[in-house]
């Protein structure tokens, strides 16, 4: 059976302890797809001058985030690592000519675990990452997630954690609801998606204005491009969790599966 290739929208590092509708969303969805073997992760917060991949047996987790409750700081999600997936990763990627090392000086960063704390809360699937390479263009950051697809056929599940929107500079924590701008490009990347045209995605400018504001840096939209890369001709694709929040962060998430979910 293939296994699903998704993204996640993850948000405020809160929503791995807050119960929320997105939170609600990710369980539902893990609930509703094929469990994997292995869940492959690309973080936006793992970003790296090249792609490296992490084959320790028993990761850490990492708290890359500053200013949270405690509570935050307990979560250890220590799934086992897969050093034998990181192996086929690695020769995934040197048939494609994509040059990946191995690295254990990260982990299983706040992108990862905020969503598998919730969706696989158990620890039980092993969990390795891979990071998202920071000299990469659009259409490399795609060829790569197309290198790991056949993976997909082997027990593993891409994930990729982001957001299409993420504008920082520009968010207000109180607001429910998201800018006109913000709504605007979500919906260019999720029309563009559910019609699967590659292009208008990989140059996400040709969304016009709202482009210029949607990410100031790309580190929360690539992961995208990987699942995209990973995606089939014939997967279905579930988009679920759609919504923008806090004027400028879009939580929407994107689920192909090859499989009917209801
Ligand atoms: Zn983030």
């Amino acid at each position: 059976m293939r296994m699903p290739a998704l993204f996640v929208g993850h948000g405020s590092p809160m929503n791995a302890i807050e119960d929320n509708d997105f939170t609600k969303g990710w369980v539902q969805m893990a609930e509703k797809l094929p469990q994997p073997k292995v869940i492959l992760s690309i973080s936006a917060h793992w970003y790296t001058d090249g792609t490296r991949v992490n084959n320790d047996p028993a990761p850490r987790t990492i708290y890359d985030m500053y200013g949270f409750p405690k509570e935050l700081y307990e979560i250890v999600y220590d799934a086992p690592g897969s050093p034998e997936a990181a192996e086929a990763v690695l020769n995934q990627l040197s048939q494609h000519a994509h040059l990946c090392v191995a690295d254990n000086s990260w982990g299983i960063d706040h992108g990862t675990w905020s969503v598998l704390h919730r969706m696989y809360p158990d620890r039980r699937i092993p969990v390795l990452q891979l990071s998202i390479n920071g000299r990469a263009d659009a259409k490399t950051h795609f060829d790569i997630g197309r290198s790991l697809s056949e993976l997909r056929d082997q027990g593993v599940m891409i994930l990729g954690s982001g957001n299409v929107v993420h504008n920082l500079r520009r968010v207000q924590m109180q607001r429910a609801d998201g800018f006109d701008w913000a709504y605007e490009f979500d919906g260019y990347i999720r029309d563009n998606m559910v019609r699967r045209e590659v292009e208008a995605i990989l140059d996400h400018s040709q969304a016009g204005d709202c482009a210029k504001l949607a990410f100031p840096t790309p580190e929360h939209y690539d992961p995208l491009l990987y699942v995209l890369g990973a995606s089939r001709d014939d997967d279905r694709l579930t988009v679920f969790n759609e919504a923008c929040v806090m004027g400028s962060v879009s939580m929407t998430s994107y689920a192909y599966h090859n499989v009917e979910i209801k």
